[in-house]
């Protein structure tokens, strides 16, 4: 008789059915083969995502390996928003956890080229397109605000192919899929 391990995919649970469904159609855009095949090895259980009991404005945070969502808002999104939202705390969620320390080189990468080129005071502006403040620290961030595709790249135009090229050169993402070719459409 023959053997054979079985891995499950990665997956989410939610309350929002629309993310649980649709989660594995993004992850493949976002990540190359290779690293998806580690996802799955790694994570033994399905991703469970919390509702975000306070009322509060914001979205969606990831404490560790916890993300929690508003689902009251989620509900008014398009799968495609709410997939951006989720797929920031993804990144997040691989930042936090030690097997993916290549995850948190990526982000100290566009981390340095970012910070080497944008005033410390416009990292924000930088990040989201807006003068706002984002709610945690943003050295966390480089690599979540991918995701976003809200980056004013008129701080530092040069930036775009640096991103670009750090991304591509991982070998971690999946630079070819419509998710990114959207965020970095020339
Ligand atoms: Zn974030």
């Amino acid at each position: 008789m023959k053997y054979e391990l079985i891995i499950e995919k990665l997956k989410i649970e939610s309350e929002i059915e629309k993310l649980n469904k649709n989660f594995r159609k993004y992850i493949e855009q976002v990540f190359s083969p290779v690293f998806l095949n580690k996802l799955d090895r790694v994570f033994k259980e399905p991703l469970i995502i919390e509702d975000f009991k306070e009322k509060s404005n914001v979205m969606a945070i990831t404490i560790g390996s916890q993300i929690s969502v508003n689902t009251k808002m989620f509900n008014e999104l398009t799968t495609d928003r709410a997939m951006v939202y989720i797929i920031h705390e993804l990144f997040h969620v691989l930042q936090n956890k030690p097997q993916f320390n290549n995850i948190r080189r990526i982000n100290k990468m566009l981390g340095m080229a970012t910070m080497s080129k944008i005033n410390e005071a416009n990292i924000n502006k930088f990040l989201t397109g807006k003068s706002q403040n984002i709610y945690s620290n943003y050295k966390d961030e480089f690599l979540s605000y991918c995701s976003n595709f809200a980056f004013d790249w008129s701080l530092a135009p040069s930036l775009k192919n640096e991103y670009y090229s750090i991304l591509s050169n991982s070998g971690i993402f999946n630079m070819k899929s419509e998710w990114w070719l959207k965020r970095f459409k020339k």
